[in-house]
């Protein structure tokens, strides 16, 4: 038999994988038993789902079940089987020849981290998991038997290095046996209390039994070997929810993401009618899915009976809300079904809509009970919910309770309003839902466009997130109230609300009628094209001038998704409303009298059209600005300096 050995080359990335696995990891190396495990796993899910639809399997009857056992002598760890196995040319494929995409990623992960804290334990999410065995082994032996009836078992070693060795072997039994070769500083890993210890930390919930073979000597030297199971291995969806503890959903959360941060909210659910199924839930605390996260991309885990159907299931919520995290598991699902049939299946359909509506529901009532929390799930999570208000009609009722807005009635750093907030406290006489676009709520709380409604007490929604934008053109009204944009020339608040008192600005005499038409003149000379239009303002206050949108504007929110989407942007042309008593406005029209070339007065109407620009979110590059700014700055300093020494001349 030995002549049929052979002996191949790792593909060119696995051998730099190897290398560094054997020589410069060494935090975190027992991941390597989570990593075999959940390839044992991998193994029994699909011999078991093989087994719904092929009757001719090896071993039909064996236990599925994951075995773990040491030979002291020897300094080997085996981790064996009754998965599907392997044939030879699985063997050659999955365990050194097929370049994986993952290796690249690893390694780049691997420097950027410097091999510290976290390096080795991200392995498995590049699908090179099973390498990791070489960060505490000398050499690793697979012993593997196909599923297939007539598919004889082959050996696979490796001593990490440049080449494995590929042998036909003895093995009588379906599924595989890894045998590690444990280093000399790696013998921890023959200690029964350290396997048991690294298992419940790691694979505690993996559905299928782990045991460990004990071998006890009697009296009389008979030797006796049982099996002692290590992991739970509870479906704990199936459980009671009132026999759980916080503790056992947040063990379990972290066995299923790998995530530290506790989940903000958690769903478990179970349902009898229409359809029978379990369900376990969570929104996670983060949007940025850290480092060490288990779960590689976004989807549920779904069983149908207990059997694994699909890692990272997609189709049983709408892709807004494809940050939850958790297992569902139903008794009804067909389980051999195809793809797009599945798509099409009613009964996924309306799983679909149970989990949509129970997560949506939960969702509201944590505003509810616990605002601030809310607020963490608002902060890492609106943007979904936004998107799905505009991409998702079907739930729009559902999810417009949970919207959270800045307003000029704000009250924290964070977004608090709701729209039903809003429409708890509309001024008299008030019958629309009013916003502004802007890119901040810092910058927007200075929008001209908020002069008549802070005077006259009308709250204001922000709308400074493109996706609110998105969201509007979907929205249109709420409880049959429209949403309004402010920026809107025709808008006119007539005496809605309480009047305030005057401002400052409003005191003043208003510029008369010759000097305003020499300086609207002026801003039409130097904005051109720019602006349709330069007029007076009837409602700024305290502020020079706005830009408005003629009324039969295209749509304003689309064009600030395409700003953020940087496809073709074009500055959108506004009508400029010049507020006539001003300040600033009355020493323009001052300069253009006394001394019309100065350099000063083109500059502070090419100022004021810009600066509205940016507080509605328009300006496509705020930066080009500064040199304009510095000239201002120039201008206003030499001023004062002439007054200064006037004064104190006096
Ligand atoms: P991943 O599990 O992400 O695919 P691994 O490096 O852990 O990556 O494993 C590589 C492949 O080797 C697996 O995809 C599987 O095909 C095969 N394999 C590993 N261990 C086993 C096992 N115990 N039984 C059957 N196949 C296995
Ligand atoms: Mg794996």
């Amino acid at each position: 038999m030995s002549t049929d050995i052979e002996t191949r080359a790792f593909e060119a990335e696995i051998r730099q994988l190897l290398n560094i696995l054997a020589h410069s990891l060494y935090t975190e190396r027992e991941i390597f038993l989570r990593e075999l495990i959940s390839n044992a796993s991998d193994a029994l899910n699909r011999i078991q789902f093989e087994m719904l639809t092929d009757r001719d399997v090896l071993d039909p009857n064996a236990e599925l079940a994951i075995r773990l056992s040491v030979d002291e002598d020897a300094g080997t760890l085996t981790v064996s089987d009754t998965g599907i196995g392997m044939t030879r040319d699985e063997l050659v494929e999955n365990l050194g020849v097929i370049a994986h995409s993952g290796v690249q990623g690893f390694l780049k992960r691997v420097k950027e981290s410097g091999g510290g804290p976290g390096a080795g334990d991200i392995i498995g999410q590049f699908g090179v998991g099973f390498y990791s065995a070489f960060m505490v082994a000398d050499e690793v032996t697979v012993v593997s038997r196909s599923y297939k009836p007539d598919a004889p078992a082959h050996r696979w070693t490796s001593s990490g290095g440049d080449t494995f060795t590929i042998a036909p072997a003895e093995k009588n039994t379906r599924g595989t046996e890894v045998t590690l070769k444990l280093k000399d500083d790696a013998k921890e890993f023959l200690q029964e209390w350290k396997l048991r210890e690294v298992v419940r930390k790691h694979s505690d919930y993996v559905a299928y039994p782990v045991y460990i073979k004990r071998e006890t000597t009697g009296e009389d030297d008979t030797v006796t070997v049982e099996d002692d199971r290590l992991n739970q291995q509870t479906a704990l969806w199936r459980q009671p929810a009132n026999e759980l503890t916080d503790e056992d959903y947040d063990n379990f959360y972290r066995q299923l993401t790998l995530d530290f941060e506790p989940p903000l909210l958690r769903i478990h659910m179970s349902a009898d009618a229409p359809l029978q199924f379990y369900a376990v839930l969570f929104v996670p605390a983060a949007a940025e899915r850290n480092i060490f996260s288990a779960r590689r991309e976004p989807g549920l885990k779904l069983y149908a009976r207990k059997v694994l159907i699909q890692e990272y299931c997609t189709d049983l919520l709408p892709e807004y809300l494809n940050f939850v995290h958790g297992v569902v598991d139903s008794e009804d699902l067909p389980l051999n079904v195809s793809r797009e049939s599945f798509q099409a299946n009613r009964q996924i359909a309306r799983l679909k809509n149970t989990l949509t509506h129970k997560i949506l529901s939960e969702l509201k009532q944590l505003a509810t009970d616990d605002p601030e929390k809310y607020a963490k799930v608002w902060a890492a999570f609106g943007r979904h919910l936004k998107q799905g208000v505009a991409t998702a009609p079907e739930d729009k009722d559902r999810i417009v309770p949970l919207l959270r807005f800045h307003s000029s009635k704000s009250e924290g750093k964070q977004p608090d309003v709701s729209l039903a907030t809003y429409a708890g406290r509309l001024a008299k006489g008030q019958d629309e839902i009013y916003y502004v676009l802007g890119d901040d709520p810092a910058s927007v709380s200075h929008s001209p466009h908020l002069d008549p409604f802070r005077q006259r007490g009308i709250e204001v929604l922000y709308f400074t997130d493109p996706l609110d934008s998105f969201m509007a053109t979907s929205l249109q009204s709420y409880e049959g109230y429209k949403l309004r944009n402010i920026d809107d020339a025709g808008l006119d608040i007539g005496d809605m609300g309480e009047p305030g008192e005057e401002t400052q600005a409003e005191t003043r005499e208003a510029l008369p009628e010759k000097a305003f038409d020499k300086l609207k003149r002026r801003f039409v000379d130097v904005l051109g094209e720019r602006v349709l239009e330069v007029r007076e303002s009837r409602v700024l206050t305290g502020s020079a001038a706005r830009l408005v949108a003629p009324e039969n504007a295209p749509d304003r929110n689309m064009q600030r998704v395409f700003r953020f989407l940087e496809r073709e942007y074009e500055i959108p042309k506004r009508i400029m409303e010049i507020n006539r008593r001003h300040p600033l406005i009355h020493n323009l029209a001052a300069q253009i009298t006394s001394a019309p070339d100065a350099p000063v007065i083109n500059q502070v109407i090419e100022q004021l059209y810009e600066s509205a620009l940016l507080v509605d979110g328009l300006h496509p590059d705020p930066a080009s600005m500064v040199t304009r700014i510095q000239a201002l700055m120039e201008a206003a300093t030499a001023t004062a300096l002439q007054t200064g020494a006037g004064e104190a001349g006096e």
